[in-house]
């Protein structure tokens, strides 16, 4: 049972499973293919989803088997958030490590699973599964550049007041991926 507010006291180290797990908005971003840059390292996001994703609850459909269907499915710990510098900006895990607030959207600040769809933060009805694509011509669905800067920003409107992770997949003119 997570603690009353436990992301505003506890590093990610110090989190119980139950809270590491609560810890995770629900966006889906990170279940997402990625092209790392092979000479830059830079990573961009592609609007392709894993297949295992559900796109309008963005939730794994298999998340207890994850690891077992998908080999390249991450297993996010507190030791690789910090070297995963591909999660979003938006990404709860980033912002606890990086000692940033949650936003108000998040469902543990705004006790509503529904509020990070409502911001725009989801992928609901933004992505497309790999199951309709041609997954070795991902460039098509690369993302704009900065397509997601400033979606961190809290909401001062005073509106209202499990974690999946895909890492950068190859492609012939791209490394395999990034940590
Ligand atoms: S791990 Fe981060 S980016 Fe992925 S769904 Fe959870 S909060 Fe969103
Ligand atoms: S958690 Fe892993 S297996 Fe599940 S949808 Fe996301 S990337 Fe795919």
């Amino acid at each position: 049972m997570p603690g009353k507010e436990f992301w505003k006291y506890k590093t990610l180290d110090q989190m119980s499973p139950a809270e590491w797990e609560a810890l995770c908005d629900g966006c889906g971003r990170c279940c997402l293919h990625k092209l790392e840059d092979r000479e830059t390292g830079e990573v961009s996001y592609t609007s392709v989803a894993c297949r295992l994703l559900d796109i309008h609850q963005c939730r794994c459909t298999a998340y207890a088997q994850r690891f077992q269907l998908i080999p390249d499915c991450m297993h996010l710990t507190p030791a690789l958030v910090s070297k995963c510098h591909w999660l979003p900006p938006t990404c709860a895990y980033r912002r606890i490590l990086s000692g940033s607030p949650l936003s108000w959207w998040h469902p543990l600040v705004s006790g509503d699973s529904g509020t990070v769809h409502e911001a725009g933060i989801s992928l609901r009805d933004k992505a497309i599964s790999e199951a309709y694509v041609d997954a070795e011509n991902l460039m098509p669905y690369l993302l704009p550049e900065g397509a997601w800067e400033g979606d961190a920003e809290p909401c001062t409107a005073g509106r209202h007041a499990d974690g999946p992770q895909q890492p950068p997949i190859s492609a012939p003119e791209f490394s395999d991926r990034a940590e």
